[in-house]
């Protein structure tokens, strides 16, 4: 086994999740009344290795949307499918340093990546483009079931009406891409937003999660199933965006501390690969005010004070 006392291992994150559990500050996201509306103090973590040994703590059964969650995932079938290249003619790959729904675009007129939502807009525009929009979104929830070992995530249709509803900055984001000729030539802008706010209102579990994020620290193998999800030359590029871009414009100090590939969404989700050993999926909607889980970077802290798993730890 890549943890061999998986008894103590369990124990000990155990403690961190007791202690992470007592804080409180933070808030839940307010942009739309499904979010607004939740329990701030749902509370779980999953984690998966990648050798298919799990657990999970807390409200382990609860579904939330996943979010920005969705962007490594939009990216790595993109990637998977066009290739690194072909990609990134639409999508830079450098960190913004910017907020995640800035206006902004970088030197070539182009999103800096593809973990912000000017950047998943595009991936999303590269997804089956001309595909009609039903077989678009099937194939990426058909995408979304194989990271999870096989078990069908769900779909929260209220909120992708109100994520539609409210969306004035993605629809700004995307006709200030296409005035810049961004994006590839007969992309359909509307559907392409739909297509973004659907991913973005796929529903999960962290027990599910903690299996995605452990097919990435597996290299695109899902540790439960054995299904070969995506490339390993995919999971390679995505993790190193999601190591310098993926928590926002906390990415740095993120990357800095805790050291560890890891994604976060409005809804509080976040998960955390550790290439080689595992997946770790953590759900507390209390924001902090860059748009992270308060609670979830927490978690990641003390997980790095505990376990050796910064990747630059230990050499
Ligand atoms: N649906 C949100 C948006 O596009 C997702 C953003 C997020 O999780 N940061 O604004």
């Amino acid at each position: 086994f890549i943890i061999p006392n998986f008894t103590s291992f369990q124990r000990r994150i155990g403690d961190i999740f007791e202690e992470v559990s007592k804080v409180e500050s933070g808030q839940v996201a307010n942009y739309i009344p499904q979010l607004a509306s939740v329990d701030p103090d749902l509370f779980a973590v999953a984690v998966c290795t990648v050798d298919g040994q799990q657990f999970s703590l807390g409200d382990d059964h609860e579904s939330f949307c996943v979010q920005s969650t969705c962007k490594p995932v939009s990216y790595a079938i993109a990637l998977d499918a066009l290739g690194r290249d072909a990609v990134h003619r639409h999508v830079g790959r450098e960190p913004s340093g910017r907020g995640f729904n800035e206006l902004t675009l970088n030197q070539n007129d182009l999103p800096h990546n593809p973990m912000i939502n000017a950047g998943a807009i595009m991936t999303a525009s590269l997804i089956n483009p001309g595909r009609p929009l039903a077989e678009r979104f099937s194939s990426v929830m058909d995408v979304w079931k194989r990271l999870s070992g096989g078990r069908r995530c769900g779909f929260d249709n209220a909120v992708f009406l109100s994520e539609k509803e409210t969306a004035d900055r993605n629809f700004a984001l995307a006709y200030f891409m296409r005035e810049h000729g961004a994006f590839p030539p007969g992309t359909d802008l509307l559907q392409t937003l739909d297509f973004y706010f659907q991913q973005c209102s796929i529903t999960t579990d962290v027990r599910q999660m903690a299996n995605l994020a452990a097919t990435y620290a597996n290299g695109g193998v899902c540790p439960t199933t054995s299904d070969h999800v995506f490339r390993a030359e995919t999971v390679k590029d995505v993790l190193s965006l999601m190591y310098s871009c993926g928590m926002y414009d906390f990415s740095g100090e993120y990357a800095f501390s805790v050291g560890i590939p890891a994604k976060s969404g409005v809804s509080g989700a976040l998960f955390m690969v550790v290439p080689g050993v595992c997946g770790i999926a953590l759900y507390s909607p209390k924001l902090d005010v860059l748009g992270n889980s308060v609670r979830g970077v927490e978690f990641s802290r003390r997980l790095v004070e505990t376990f050796a798993f910064h990747t630059y730890a230990g050499i």
